[in-house]
Order: C-alpha cells, then sequence, then structure tokens
C-alpha cells in the first residue's frame, strides 16, 4: 500500500549523521484520523514518519528528517517510527499488521536492516504502555520472512 503524504510540521531536518538502524512500532491509542489531527498540530510537539489504519498509509516525515516519536532524542535521530491504529481494547486489524509488514519490509531492504534487531517496540526505550495492544513481535518475524 503506497503511504499518502500529510506532512507533519514537527521534525528536524536531517538526522544529524546519525545511521538509521531501527524502527519503533507504536500505537495511536485511536484511529488514524487521531494520529492525524496531532501530528498536524505544531503545538503537539509530537510526530512520526508513518500511520496505519483504516485502510490506509500516512506518511507525515521523510525518513531522512527526524520525527519525533520515540520521547528519546538519539532514539528518534536513529530510527524511523510507525504508528498503528490501535487502543487498549481494540488490536490492530489484520490489514493494518500486514500494511505495516508491508512497510518494515521495504523499509528494512532500503536501509541494509535485520528486523530481528531493528524492530523494536516504544517500550523498550522508554516507560510508556505503548506499544500497546500492537503484537510488534508478529510484525517483526512476518518481516524477517519478507526481506
Ligand atoms: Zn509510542
Amino acid at each position: 500500500m503506497s503511504p499518502t503524504w500529510v506532512t507533519s510540521p514537527n521534525y528536524t531536518e536531517g538526522r544529524g549523521g546519525t545511521p538509521i538502524d531501527r524502527i519503533v512500532i507504536h500505537y495511536i491509542v485511536g484511529r488514524l484520523s487521531a494520529a492525524d489531527a496531532t501530528f498536524q498540530n505544531p503545538d503537539s510537539g509530537v510526530s512520526a514518519h508513518y500511520g496505519i489504519g483504516e485502510g490506509r498509509v500516512h506518511q507525515y516525515v521523510s525518513v531522512f528528517n527526524t520525527a519525533w516519536h520515540a520521547g528519546d532524542w538519539g532514539f528518534n535521530q536513529r530510527s524511523i517510527g510507525i504508528e498503528h491504529s490501535a487502543d487498549q481494547y481494540r488490536a490492530p486489524t489484520w490489514e493494518t499488521i500486514m500494511a505495516s509488514v508491508d512497510r518494515c519490509t521495504i523499509l528494512c531492504r532500503q536501509f541494509g536492516l535485520d528486523p530481528m534487531t531493528a524492530i523494536v517496540p516504544h517500550d523498550s526505550i522508554r516507560a510508556t504502555a505503548c506499544p500497546g495492544t500492537v503484537d510488534w513481535e508478529d510484525i517483526r518475524d512476518r518481516t524477517a520472512q519478507q526481506v
């Protein structure tokens, strides 16, 4: 599924020379439209590179720029953030998971990443409930079968 641009003002130009070696898995705690609204609001101070849900893939920030998603500056510089439509009571749909696997496969190929080490959940970086109901290990393992 090709991404549709929904440009966010919340990013830093470039990556400070840091190579990309991680893909961080997040959940929106809402639908894709909620991520669109938050990431398009300059006052929110947050963004991600991609959001997936409701049959769509949105791109907010170029992968060559630093999105503000990990809550850790070093990790923001080295990683690509992907948000998934889900909340505490609603896991991502099969369609969302498959679109995420497709996106992770493309990114791992593009940047020469091993999915088994590159794909990580947000809560491995800092204390957070994210990625909640997203089965990030399933995304990782399915990506590893395709790369
Ligand atoms: Zn997160």
